[in-house]
This record gives structure tokens, C-alpha cells and sequence, in this order.
């Protein structure tokens, strides 16, 4: 009997170590990775940052799923995820990042995705006590109950330490040879990482996802504090939370400064509706301003450009502004750094 898996594989450490458990158990494994559009290396995929090692621009699962030579489906959930990051049920962990929510949500595809794959129980390289929102006993039960996977849901890497699973009790695995990794310490996965030669893994594990990113948190908060209400929230709302400095110009206006010529770059896709800034004859940043704005605004606008552009002293530049047809040039003195800092969300 062909026994099948269904892991959940971000290419990270621990989730290739409980792979490999399977694996070497003889059973079948099918990776599924999720797209929450929340990651950072797609992002830098994105901005094609020069200089970069191309090590850290590849698809993490692609890889391992490539090294262990096991079928990786990707999963999109970047729409529907927009509803759970701005409204978690289960709150926010240290950042911006529901982790709760999101691991629940991982599970209940994976679940839905059991028939297709012909799964006989789904699997994750989740440690018992290392991450404080999801891998507590208390949470990893949880996540069971939430998903529906009560009985099926099997974490090699800590099984020891947890109730036995269906697949355990019915022999499909073998529960001997899981293991009772437990704790916040990494030095476990390292020395089986070395036992079972796998030397390609990500670092550091988990820093993958932007909601983790205390800086992309401080811009997103920011975000939800000051959108309208009614107003409905995209993918392009979060996706310009990833580039560039964000400064507060008032309640309903922001401006978004490029930082270097990758960010620059793609901002100008983001142009579309938006008053986009840059100097005229000196190299300087493109800026966004996002929101409806006066002429004095613009102005404003225009001097922090003038601020961050190659120009020193204070005489006044040109600075280009344009919103779809329409083009104007703004003679703007750079705006003093202390005023800039207080406008600075990050
Ligand atoms: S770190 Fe990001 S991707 Fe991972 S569980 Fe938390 S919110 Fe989801």
C-alpha cells in the first residue's frame, strides 16, 4: 500500500527535516507551499536588487522540493488572505503577523487538498515550544481542532512529545522513528540537518515573511489606521508597503520615497492615479504620493524629493510631478531633516 503524505514545505529547516522523516519512512510526500504574497524573497525576486547572491532570490520550496526530489504544489491565497491579516480572529503576534490565523487557514487548504493527492494524513515541520503564537501545546491543539485535522495533522519533528496520530496508531508511520525536538533552541535541527545530510536550508529559519518584519508592521499599522472605512483593500495596498520610506503627510495623504534605483524602478509600475515625483537634472528618487492632494501638498511633496536627491545645500531644484497627463515642475528647497524624521513612518 502506497502510503502519501501532504506537507506543508516553505523550503525552511524545519519543515525539509520532516520531509526527509517521511521520506526515509518510505512514505510518499507531496509539498504544498503557500503564496500569501506576504513573502520577502518574491518581493526581492521582484525588485531584481543588483549585486544580490542568487541564492537568496530562488523559491525556497522550489528547492527543496527539487533537492528531495518531491512534487511542490503552489498555492495562492493572496486574495483571500487580505481579509485575515487586516482582521485576524486570533489577534497579532509581535508584528503584524497572524500567525494563528494564517497557519489555520495553511491547514484547512491542506485538508481540502487531501482527496486530490490521494493523502492519507497531512504533515508540518512544526516544533513543540519553539515559536511562541503557533507551537505552543496549547496552540498546536488548536490549530487541530480549527482545521478539522484532529487525528491527522502529524508533526515528525516533536511526535514524541504529542498525542499519537491516526497514522501512528494505524502503522502507516512509523511512530519509533519521529522524533521529541521540543524547545526554542535550533541546535537539534542543525545536528539532525548534518545526520541526515541536508546542508542547503535558508537563514535565518523564518525570516521569510514580511508581517514579521517590525519595520513592514510600524507601515502596515499605519496603513489600516489611516485608510477610509469603506474603502476596499488590494494587493497593490500591501505590495507598496514593501518598498521604499514611507512618510505621513497628513490622516488621509502618504508619500513613498524609493530608496534606490530597484525601488525606484518599481514604483514607476505604481504610477497609475498617483502624483509621481522626481528631480529633473539631478539623479534622485521617484516618489508616490498616495491619497488626495492640494497644491500645497505637492509642495511639500516636492521638497522632501528635493531632500533625498543627490542635491546638497539649500538652493531649490526642480522636481518633475506628473499624475497621468497631467505635468508640472515644482522649484522646491530641500526639506530640513528634523521635519522629515517626524514625518517618517519608516
Ligand atoms: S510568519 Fe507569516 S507566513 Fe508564517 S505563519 Fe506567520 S503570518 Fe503566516
Amino acid at each position: 500500500m502506497i502510503v502519501t503524505a501532504l506537507g506543508l514545505l516553505s523550503g525552511g529547516l524545519d519543515s525539509t527535516l520532516a520531509a526527509k522523516l517521511m521520506l526515509d519512512q518510505g512514505i510518499r510526500v507531496q509539498g504544498l507551499n503557500f503564496n500569501t504574497g506576504f513573502c520577502i524573497s518574491d518581493t526581492r525576486r521582484q525588485l531584481k536588487r543588483r549585486g544580490r547572491k542568487e541564492g537568496t532570490l530562488r523559491n525556497e520550496a522550489l528547492r527543496a522540493g527539487s533537492d528531495l526530489n518531491i512534487p511542490i504544489e503552489i498555492v495562492d491565497v493572496s486574495e483571500e488572505y487580505l481579509s485575515i491579516v487586516t482582521n485576524p480572529r486570533w489577534g497579532y503576534g509581535k508584528n503584524a503577523n497572524p500567525c494563528l490565523d494564517c497557519r489555520i487557514m495553511m491547514l484547512r487548504k491542506a485538508k481540502a487538498l487531501m482527496p486530490k493527492f490521494e493523502a492519507q494524513f497531512v504533515f508540518t515541520g512544526e516544533v513543540l515550544g519553539q515559536r511562541p503564537m503557533t507551537q505552543k501545546r496549547f496552540t498546536l491543539r488548536q490549530i487541530e481542532k480549527q482545521t478539522d485535522l484532529d487525528g491527522y495533522l502529524l508533526r515528525p519533528l516533536s511526535a514524541l512529545r504529542l498525542p499519537e496520530t491516526e497514522a501512528e496508531k494505524s502503522g502507516l508511520v512509523d511512530r519509533q522513528r519521529l522524533l521529541g525536538i521540543a524547545g526554542r533552541s535550533r541546535k537539534p535541527q542543525f545536528e539532525l540537518a548534518k545526520r541526515l545530510g541536508i546542508d542547503e536550508f535558508p537563514q535565518p529559519a523564518g525570516g521569510c515573511c514580511f508581517l514579521t518584519d517590525p519595520n513592514y508592521s510600524r507601515k502596515f499599522f499605519d496603513f489600516n489606521k489611516y485608510k477610509a472605512p469603506d474603502r476596499q483593500i488590494n494587493l497593490e495596498d500591501f505590495t507598496l508597503l514593501k518598498v521604499g520610506r514611507h512618510l505621513r503627510l497628513s490622516d488621509h495623504l502618504k508619500l513613498i520615497v524609493g530608496r534606490d534605483e530597484a525601488e525606484n524602478n518599481f514604483l514607476e509600475r505604481y504610477t497609475l492615479g498617483r502624483w509621481a515625483f522626481s528631480p529633473v537634472d539631478i539623479p534622485g528618487p521617484t516618489a508616490l504620493l498616495e491619497g488626495s492632494s492640494s497644491e500645497q501638498d505637492r509642495a511639500l511633496a516636492a521638497r522632501i524629493v528635493a531632500r533625498y536627491s543627490d542635491h546638497e545645500g539649500r538652493s531649490p531644484i526642480r522636481i518633475q510631478c506628473q499624475k497621468d497627463q497631467e505635468i508640472i515642475a515644482i522649484d522646491a528647497v530641500p526639506i530640513e531633516s528634523d521635519l522629515t524624521a517626524q514625518l517618517l513612518i519608516n
